[in-house]
């Protein structure tokens, strides 16, 4: 089921294996119909991740980029709109030559075509393809059905993995077997056993319950693997590995064993686990409730970004959710980040909290959202342009600081909303002596983005002789790309138009991340 673990699992694996010096690529299968993650909204989906080669796509590859350490691109992402999307051109251009086209064999096929390419552009030893969703849901049938007629033409080169999930029983704390026995069962009716079984639980699974799984699911007992929640994701990797996952693996692969080096892994571990100091950090954002629950994954990169960089720090992160439209106090945090976002809910309360953090001189990052609504609180409060405003907000605005890229009112006025943003990865150039380039030490930087509104360039003069500093921009001059206020005003004011939370890895933190919490362990 979404959200007991798939996508860490995915990624540890897959960085066990690198660890052992194997070419790991990871392909995610999300089997909605819409074509990419881009047009659903955060209640729908969670957080839209970015790739460099501007794909809108899952937060699981988010997850594999962080854990593996690489870039992945459109090719890693699989979807049921991409997949029909690709037979129906294909048929339209008659390359199935005359045939009937059908669901099946056609679609499946589509699908190995496509793993196939991931494996081939990425060169990968081993590819990890997680379908997304249940089994025994109609939505990922058909990709069952891709895994199962793999297997069925290289079986020595195929291995299934099943996420299992056992809830502990409220009234008397015991840990039940049952919901993985029956999804084995509906994982057996689409002709496929799993190989292995990670059991996912909020405890380890002791020997009694391993036997049950094994001997009711006709698997080796080493063979189920108990997989508790951990106190952070990255020990994920070194649990599975202890438990000698990895090795079944390369075995059953028909794999010589080899020795992992997970060293690294270890070492910044046990500093999450026992880093002392902490630092606050509030988000301040929309609300998002769904039902009775609160949406806690919108902003998972951002959320990771901030670890990373407090790791580095040898910081314990505490991380709040500041609801914008109900604004509470702000005095207990560190930092302050305003994320990415749309639309004009909560905007108002947003902008309050950047005022706070601009006059109580409280370190701040604005992504890319939160950059704009810097740009128009500083020209509302300081610029005085009392009447400030993206026209994304307000459209008949008399002062659009923000205004919408010229060229995306053409794409929306032709209906073209998905994959038409400012999207991925572009360069921009850094202002010498600013805080950007010193936290990035280069003078040319590349970061991804996800945009239609841009500061508008007949504000820049204004807003610069009011003390607002266009750090970064991009290589023409004309797009805005970071803001920021003189050190000697603000420990730390930074706002980005593109997303830096979206490259930055465990290992190597992004660096205005880096500064950000550094700024604000001084506070
Ligand atoms: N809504 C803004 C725009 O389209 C910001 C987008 C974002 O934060 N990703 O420009």
């Amino acid at each position: 089921m979404s959200g007991v673990g798939k996508g860490v699992a995915t990624a540890s694996i897959g960085r066990i294996l690198k660890s052992k010096g194997l070419n790991v690529t990871a392909v995610k299968i999300d089997p909605y119909v819409n074509v990419d993650a881009g047009t659903m909204n955060p209640t729908e989906h969670g957080e839209v991740f970015v790739l460099e080669d501007g794909w809108e796509c899952d937060q699981d590859l988010g997850n594999y980029e962080r854990f593996l350490d690489k870039n992945l691109s459109k090719v890693n992402c699989i979807t049921t709109g991409s997949t029909y999307l690709s037979v129906i051109n294909k048929e339209r251009a008659l390359k199935y030559g005359g045939k009937c086209v059908e669901v099946v064999p056609h679609i499946p096929l589509q699908v190995i075509e496509d793993i196939n390419k991931a494996a081939r552009k990425d060169k990968a030893d081993i590819v990890l393809i997680e379908v997304g969703g249940t089994v025994g849901e109609y939505q990922n049938l058909l990709f069952l059905e891709a895994a199962r007629m793999l297997k069925l033409k290289i079986p020595k080169d195929v291995l299934i993995i099943l996420v299992g999930y056992l809830p502990i029983r409220s009234k008397d704390n015991e840990l039940k077997t049952k919901p993985t026995q029956y999804a084995v069962r509906t994982l057996n009716s689409t002709g496929l056993q799993p190989d292995i079984i990670l059991a996912r639980a909020a405890v380890p699974l002791d020997k009694k319950r391993k036997e049950k799984i094994a001997l009711n699911c006709g698997l080796d007992e080493r063979d189920v693997i108990s997989a508790p929640d951990v106190e952070s994701i990255y020990e994920v990797p070194l649990y599975l590995e202890k438990a000698g996952l990895s090795e079944r693996i390369l075995h059953k692969l028909n794999l010589r064993s080899r020795e992992s080096d997970l060293k690294d892994l270890i070492k910044i571990v046990y500093r999450i686990k026992h880093a002392k100091d902490e630092v606050r950090i509030g988000i301040v954002g929309k609300y998002f409730g769904t039902g009775d629950f609160v949406l806690t994954d919108a902003y998972l990169s951002v959320i990771e970004a901030i670890k990373h960089a407090s790791y580095f720090l040898n910081k314990r992160p505490i991380i709040d959710w500041v609801n914008a439209g109900k604004l509470q106090d702000l005095q207990k945090y560190d930092g302050i980040v305003v994320p990415g976002g749309f639309g004009s809910r909560d905007i108002e309360g947003k902008i309050w909290a950047i005022r706070y953090a601009r006059e109580k001189k409280v370190p701040f990052l604005g992504l890319c959202y939160g950059m704009q609504l810097a740009v128009i609180e500083f020209a509302r409060t300081v610029g005085g342009l009392k009447e400030a405003n993206s026209t994304e907000i307000r459209k008949d605005t008399p002062q659009p600081v923000i205004d919408i890229i010229p060229d995306q009112l053409r794409r929306i006025k032709m209906e073209k909303y998905g994959g038409t943003m400012r999207l991925g990865a572009y360069p921009a150039l850094l202002e010498r002596g600013s805080i950007a380039r010193f936290a990035y030490k280069k003078d040319q930087i590349t970061e991804r983005h996800r945009h239609r509104y841009e500061v508008n360039p007949e504000y820049i003069k204004r807003l610069e002789a009011k003390g607002l500093v266009f750090s970064g921009k991009s290589p023409d001059g004309i797009l805005m790309e970071i803001v920021e206020l003189p050190r000697s005003q603000h420990p730390f004011f930074v706002g980005t138009q593109f997303h830096p939370e979206l490259t930055s890895k465990l290992f190597n933190p992004n660096p205005l991340f880096r500064e950000f919490i550094r700024a604000a362990t001084k506070q």
